[in-house]
């Protein structure tokens, strides 16, 4: 089993599915060879050529609903002369498993593989179908993946929960204990286009109207002034979870208000940290701009895009009006070309506790906590159609290594392998009872 979860992780990590273009099927085909070879029946979907995804059944007696173990086959490009190994060769080296996708989200797809045939192998019958979904294209939004499945196939995806990616513990977050976080939340994501039109001219006679001038004073008052700060109940349940190591949250703890989180934050300098900021604002990127042809000529149009990130409870129409309000230029033409608001699943009933029960019990002394997602993945479109979705990956990384996911050198620790795949399948075996 433990030197299974290196070996095939080893070749799955071989598998280039770069997105774009995916090549999903070759995935497929991975997971196919494996599937048949231990008896597992699955059904492909492949909406378009190449990008295929895959659904294999561990039948359950059918008392409860079944149980979706979620990953993505795609990964984000890797550039080969970047990175100090082969990015898909698979390189089994000093510990580590090395390759585009370790941990996001090859390493997690092979977890949830094995839990699957472990459970299988030991001839446990579940309660519920315990259903390995590999899906393609989450790296480009999903649509020949989640979004196509549920749309077109909704009978064969009908669950009482996921377990998907988008948790994981942390070393050193804490001084003393390891945190695993459960991501139970995903903040929403609003592309906003800005336009604006004006007169043109020429350079060596400014007009005063100047319509590209006009959009980055809107854009200065825009950005120049902070979010507001907004704690939500994810966040306090988080911080709550984080003051079993952090004294300083002690008086909040104590009162248990979110005014209290939010001073102390901004006292301890802890709000100046992107990481933070994000978990208690709506943000906004602003990342692009065009304008212009030439030195000399005063342009007719500008352009923009916003990426703003909402807060669960944000709803979209709102933002969108606060983004008309702060920019103060009725000229400026505010479209938002894709919103999806944020998704949540409880962290106060039973499916959270039994998942943080096992981790606790894999994990010795870690603090188990409730966590929001800065980026969107696929648990948003089972919470939509009203599935609970949770992140889980039984992994600890040191607070550094969370860069190498769609940085460079990925990779995952050997150890980190084989002990995550041991909890996953004490989660997935949780599941199988009542
Ligand atoms: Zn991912």
């Amino acid at each position: 089993m433990e030197h299974e979860a290196v070996e095939l992780l080893s070749k799955y990590l071989r598998v280039d599915t770069s997105n774009p273009p995916g090549n999903e099927d070759r995935a497929v085909g991975f997971f196919a060879d494996i599937l048949d070879a231990e008896g597992v029946i699955y059904k492909i979907y492949e909406p378009r050529p190449g990008r295929a995804s895959l659904r294999a059944v561990l039948p359950g007696t059918g008392e409860a609903g079944p149980l979706i173990l979620l990953n993505h086959t795609d990964v984000v490009p890797a550039r080969a002369e970047e990175w100090s190994f082969d990015p898909f060769g698979g390189v089994v080296e000093g510990g580590y498993v090395k390759g585009r996708g370790a941990l996001d989200m090859k390493g997690q797809g092979i977890m949830e593989l094995l839990a699957l045939l472990d459970i299988k192998r030991r001839g446990i019958r579940p309660v519920r179908d315990i259903v390995f979904l590999a899906v393609a294209d989450e790296e480009a939004g999903s649509r020949w993946g989640v979004e196509y499945l549920l749309e077109h196939h909704p009978e064969d995806f009908q669950a009482d929960l996921v377990l998907n990616e988008g948790g994981f513990g942390l070393k050193n977050l804490l001084p003393e204990q390891t945190v695993m976080m459960v991501s139970t939340a995903e903040k929403g994501v609003c592309w906003l286009r800005l336009t604006r039109e004006g007169p043109p001219g020429h350079g060596s006679l400014p007009h005063g109207r100047n319509t590209l001038e006009k959009l980055v004073q809107a854009l200065s008052r825009l950005l120049s002034e902070d979010q507001p700060v907004r704690i939500t109940p994810v966040v306090e349940r988080y911080f709550k979870g984080l003051g079993r190591g952090w004294d300083f949250l002690g008086p909040f703890l104590e009162e248990g208000n979110p005014e209290t989180l939010a001073r102390i934050l901004e006292e301890n300098g802890l709000m100046a940290m992107p990481q933070v900021s994000a978990l208690a604002r709506n943000t906004i990127s602003l990342t692009t701009l065009q304008a212009g042809i030439r030195t000399n000529v005063i342009p007719s149009r500008a352009e923009a895009h916003l990426d703003v990130r909402l807060l669960p409870g944000q709803r979209i129409e709102d933002v969108v009006e606060d983004v008309r309000r702060r920019l103060g230029d009725e000229q400026v033409e505010v479209v938002c070309e894709t919103g999806t608001e944020s998704t949540e699943s409880p962290w106060d009933g039973e499916y959270f506790s039994r998942i943080q029960n096992v981790l606790e019990a894999g994990f010795p002394g870690s603090v188990v906590v409730p966590s929001l997602m800065f980026a969107a993945s696929d648990s948003r479109f089972f919470r939509q159609r009203g599935i609970p979705s949770y992140g889980v990956c039984p992994v600890l990384l040191d607070l550094e290594d969370v860069e190498m996911v769609h940085g460079i050198d990925e990779k995952i620790a050997v150890d980190e392998l084989l002990k995550g795949t041991e909890v996953f399948t004490a989660i997935v075996e949780e599941f199988c009872a009542h």
